[in-house]
């Protein structure tokens, strides 16, 4: 497994004066010093691209959109398709963010279709999955998540253009985090999962982040769970200096 991946999910938060303070900050951390063992990567909201992608030319961190439509362009009022964010200078996008899943009913099959337009642009789609709380109580977390992969992941098994975040969705923006040991077990399941539909070496290739209130205070025991590849970090991407101590835990 290569590097960890350590993505910053501002959401519906930025404007450009703070924004883009917040990006020249992080700029500056990951030009001085020695590189982080981690790659990093901010998917800011979309009027920020462009601005970012010129604070963040040569500093090695990535760019990456929150959303794309299935579709490269045509009447898709107030969308962003695939090529768009590859023109602005993004390498990755967040598909099946599980706000997105619930605000605006994505199902597992337009998640697919967005993984797959993603990859037409030459962007690595983040593809997002995880049980709500009821579903936990109720012992389903596994067999959830294991039908949100089989129906939310891209064809071309053998391509490793692709990365998975497992969010459980009661701990995003609530302060709540998994226990590592619920963490270690959803993560061996996902890579078995990959191994079994996409052969041992490219199951073994696909990155698979932990998000969910990840804190400077909590990265460490997450990030050392095996099987975990980096972090989706929401609330605490949002200040530089947070998201910099995660990143270089
Ligand atoms: C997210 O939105 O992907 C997320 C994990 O948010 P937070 O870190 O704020 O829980």
């Amino acid at each position: 497994m290569g590097r960890q991946l350590i993505a910053g999910n501002w959401k519906m938060n930025g404007l450009f004066g703070p924004g883009s303070a917040q990006a020249k900050e992080l700029a500056a951390r990951a030009s001085a010093g020695t590189p982080l063992a981690a790659e990093l990567l901010v998917c800011p909201p979309a009027q920020l691209l462009l601005p970012f992608a010129e604070i963040f030319q040569d500093s090695g961190i990535a760019l990456g959109g929150q959303d794309c439509h299935t579709a490269a362009r045509g009447a898709h009022t107030g969308d962003i398709s695939a090529e768009m964010l590859a023109d602005a200078g993004c390498t990755y996008v967040i598909v099946g963010h599980s706000e997105r899943r619930a605000d605006h009913g994505e199902s597992d099959a337009e998640v697919k279709a967005k993984a797959e337009a993603a990859r037409g642009a030459d962007l690595i789609p983040i593809v997002c999955v995880g049980e709500t709380e009821d579903q936990r109580r109720s012992g389903k977390a596994l067999s959830v998540i294991e039908g949100q992969i089989r129906g939310s992941l891209p064809e071309n098994p053998e391509d490793s253009r692709l990365v998975i975040a497992y969010e459980p969705v009661w701990a995003i923006g609530t302060g709540l985090t998994a226990k590592p040991s619920d963490v270690q077990e959803v993560h061996g399941h996902i890579r078995d999962l990959l191994s079994g539909l996409f052969g041992l070496e490219a199951g073994a290739a696909v990155r698979i982040l932990y998000g969910g209130s990840v804190k400077p205070a909590n990265a460490a025991e997450l990030l050392a769970v095996p099987n975990v590849d980096g972090a989706l970090v929401g609330g605490a991407s949002l200040l530089a200096e947070d998201f910099w101590a995660i990143a270089a835990t």
